[in-house]
C-alpha cells in the first residue's frame, strides 16, 4: 500500500510520522517514507511493506495530510506505475533533470583509453552543447585477456577534463561496490567538478548484492541495463532491488537481447519495449543503440542501422540515448567497430532531435482525440 501525502508535506514532517506510527501498530508492517520528484511537483509517499494485504485503507485516508491511499500490485512495488498513481518518478542530478518527460543524449567513450582521446571526446561534446556523456573505467569483458578498463587510475583525468569541458553527468559502469567509493573519492579530489551516474551492466543485471549496494547510496543516480538473456519481468524485478534498497533515482536501459535471431546485429533490438517499460514503471527509459546493433552497417538510404534503431526508440518515447563515439575507433580498446566518429556527432544529434520532435507531435496529435493516456496493461 502507498500513502500519498498532500503537496509540501516532507518525509521528515510530523504528519508523515503520524502515518508511520499508525501503520507500524499493525503486526508485521513496516513503513518507509520517500520523496518523489514528479514531473510537476515534489511529494512524499509512504510505502507500507510486509503483511499489508488485510490492512484497512480508511484509517489512513482520514488523516488531513493524506491525499490518497493506493493499494499496489505485488509486482514492482517501488518502481511500478500502480493504478491511480499518475506521477512518474523524476529527479534532478547535478543540474540535469531526468523523468519520463525529459530527453537526453549521452554520446561518449565505451571505454576510457587515453587522456588525449578523452579530451577530444569532451571537446567535441562542448562544441555541440552536450553536457552528458558515457565513459567506461571499469569494463566487464567476456575474455579475461581483453582490456579490462583503466579503473580508478583514469578517474582523476576523466573528472578533471569533464569539469574543464562543462560535462555535468557521466554514465560510468561499476562492476563491484568498492568502485562506488573510488568514484566518490576521485570526485571529491576533483572538487566535485562533474557528476556520475552509476551504470549496472547487463552482465550484472541480477547481481543482487551490487544492486543493493547502489540502492543503499543516494548520492549517485543509477542506470540499470536490462539483462541480456532474462525476461523483462526478471529485469524489472532486479531493478526493484535498487529502489527497494532506498534509491529511486533510476533509469531503465534497453540494450538488445542476446540471441542468434538478432543477427546480423549484435543483439536483437528490443526498443519496442520502450512504451512497455514506461507503462509498467514510473522510470525514465534509456536506449543503447550501440550495444544493440554493434556495427556501423549502412542502409540503402545512407542511414546507419545505429541511427535507424535510435530513431525507433525515440519515436516510441525513449528519454535517454547512450551511444558510443570515439575519436579514432580503429584504436579503441573496446567496441571500436560500433563507435561513431566525432564528425558524425552533430548529424547524430540533429537526427535524434528531429525524431524527438516527431514523437512530441505524435503525443499532441493523440491528445486531440481526447481520452488522454490509457493504462491498459496493469498486470
Ligand atoms: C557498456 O555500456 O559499455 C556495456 C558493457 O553495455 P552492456 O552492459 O549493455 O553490454
Ligand atoms: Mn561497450
Amino acid at each position: 500500500m502507498i500513502i500519498v501525502m498532500k503537496a509540501d508535506i516532507l518525509p521528515e514532517s510530523p504528519e508523515v510520522a503520524d502515518v508511520i506510527r499508525l501503520a507500524e501498530r499493525y503486526p508485521d508492517v513496516r513503513a518507509v517514507a520517500r520523496k518523489i520528484e514528479g514531473a510537476t511537483r515534489v511529494l512524499t509517499e509512504v510505502y507500507l511493506l510486509g503483511s499489508t494485504s488485510t490492512l484497512p485503507q480508511e484509517p489512513f485516508e482520514e488523516f488531513p495530510a493524506v491525499e490518497k491511499v493506493i493499494r499496489i500490485r505485488e509486482r514492482y512495488r517501488s518502481i511500478g506505475r500502480h493504478a491511480g498513481q499518475v506521477e512518474a518518478i523524476g529527479f534532478e542530478y547535478n543540474g540535469v533533470r531526468f523523468s519520463q518527460d525529459d530527453f537526453h543524449i549521452f554520446p561518449g567513450l565505451c571505454a576510457v583509453d587515453t587522456p588525449e582521446n578523452t579530451e577530444a571526446m569532451f571537446r567535441a561534446l562542448k562544441a555541440v552543447g552536450v553536457v552528458t556523456t558515457r565513459a567506461g573505467a571499469y569494463k566487464p569483458r567476456t575474455s579475461p585477456y581483453d582490456f579490462q578498463g583503466h579503473g580508478k587510475a583514469c578517474l582523476p583525468y576523466v573528472f578533471e577534463l569533464a569539469g574543464r569541458y562543462g560535462i555535468r553527468v557521466i554514465a560510468m559502469e561499476i562492476t563491484h561496490e568498492a568502485q562506488i567509493d573510488e568514484i566518490r573519492q576521485a570526485l571529491a579530489a576533483a572538487g566535485q567538478c562533474t557528476g556520475v551516474m552509476l551504470q549496472i551492466g547487463t552482465r550484472n543485471a541480477q547481481n543482487f548484492e551490487l544492486l543493493k549496494a547502489v540502492g543503499q547510496q543516494r548520492e549517485f543516480p543509477v542506470l540499470f541495463k536490462r539483462g541480456m538473456g532474462i525476461t523483462l519481468d526478471e529485469s524489472l524485478n532486479a531493478c526493484e532491488y535498487v529502489a527497494n534498497s532506498g534509491n529511486n533515482r533510476i533509469l531503465f536501459c534497453l540494450r538488445g537481447m542476446k540471441t542468434q535471431l538478432g543477427e546480423p546485429h549484435r543483439n536483437l533490438v528490443d526498443f519496442g519495449h520502450v512504451p512497455v517499460v514506461r507503462r509498467l514503471t514510473r522510470l525514465p527509459v534509456c536506449i543503447d543503440p550501440s550495444h544493440s546493433v554493434g556495427k556501423k552497417d549502412v542502409a540503402p538510404d545512407g542511414i546507419l542501422d545505429i541511427a535507424h534503431v535510435t530513431a525507433q526508440g525515440i519515436i516510441a518515447g525513449a528519454n535517454m540515448v547512450l551511444v558510443d563515439f570515439h575519436p579514432k575507433p580503429e584504436q579503441a580498446l573496446c567496441d571500436g567497430p560500433q563507435a561513431l566518429l566525432l564528425n558524425e556527432l552533430d548529424y547524430f544529434l540533429r537526427d535524434a532531435q528531429l525524431v524527438r520532435k516527431a514523437y512530441l507531435e505524435r503525443c499532441a496529435l493523440r491528445a486531440t482525440i481526447g481520452g488522454g493516456a490509457t493504462l491498459t496493461d496493469q498486470r
